[in-house]
């Protein structure tokens, strides 16, 4: 079974708000990252080029990777693109619709505060370089705690104003803080979502065999360090999906719905007004 490691980045920043900076790299260390991907002999390719693989198209090169950008951040055009563009790296970037800064104004107000995020203007012109533009819901809440209306909504609502800005057809989802059940994959695909990104086990490889509807992915935080991210790019250090949802996993949700049944949504980081990306 071909390991495929699917590197999930939120910001890449050296002043990400104290909420958002363990999800952060420096930019120093963005560019560190891709040069051991490339060093370490990995190729990264387009996600499209996976999600056929998983839909069972044609199998992936050996030794494949892919790079996925969650959120919607202002550093993704400002940073992240030239660092990519220089290297000629496919990319796919995860955009929370709600949270889009308004064209021309100041930034919006949304579940992402204190930091600043694309406009619709920037997503048209990445999507025009050639960065495959996802979605990532309207307002990022954890579908899986969420009735079934709300879900629809996000993930509807979500597709749709994309594919307004851009004027074409978008596939790839994204689940907040990578949360998805049964019923949430279901309507994503009924969405007309053809893959959804997950987060299994806080970080796992995807694989040729993974769900192109929760397809997993390495977290790479503030801290994960160049041994653990070195470890990744040879293919070691998380386990490899698919692989059964475990009783902690389904425990956490019960944990999780509990909460948003009483007005108490759980919250990745209690201080902050806003929840994990
Ligand atoms: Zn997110």
């Amino acid at each position: 079974m071909s390991v495929v490691p699917v590197f999930l980045y939120h910001a890449v920043a050296d002043d990400a708000p104290s909420w958002l900076a363990p999800y952060t790299v420096s930019p120093r260390t963005f560019a560190e990252q891709l040069d051991m991907v490339a060093d370490s002999g990995l190729t990264v390719v387009p996600l499209r080029r996976l999600v056929a693989a998983l839909l069972g198209g044609p199998p992936v090169p050996p030794r494949s990777a892919v790079l996925t950008f969650d959120d919607g951040y202002a550093d993704f055009a400002s940073t992240v693109a030239p660092l990519l563009a220089a290297r000629g790296l496919p990319s796919t970037l995860y955009v929370t619709t709600g949270a889009l800064s308004p064209e021309g104004g100041p930034p919006g107000r949304g579940p992402f505060p204190s930091v600043a995020t694309l406009d619709r203007a920037r997503v048209r012109e990445l999507d025009a370089a050639g960065v495959e533009i996802g979605g990532h819901s309207v307002t990022h809440p954890q579908l899986d705690t969420l009735p079934r209306a709300s879900v629809r909504e996000e993930v509807t609502g979500c597709k749709r104003d994309i594919e307004d800005t851009l004027g074409h057809r978008v596939d790839a989802f994204a689940y907040p803080h990578g949360y998805s059940s049964r019923a949430v994959r279901a309507l994503v695909r009924e969405a007309g979502w053809t893959s959804a990104a997950a987060i299994r086990a806080d970080s796992a490889f995807s694989s040729e065999t993974d769900d192109p509807l929760r397809f997993a992915r390495l977290m790479v935080r503030a801290d994960t360090g160049r041994e653990r991210f070195a470890r990744w790019t040879g293919g070691e250090g998380a386990p490899v999906a698919p692989f059964a949802e475990g009783a902690r996993t389904r425990g956490w949700r019960a944990y999780r719905r509990t909460r948003a049944a009483i007005g108490l949504p759980y919250r990745a980081l209690p201080a902050s007004p806003a929840r994990s990306a």
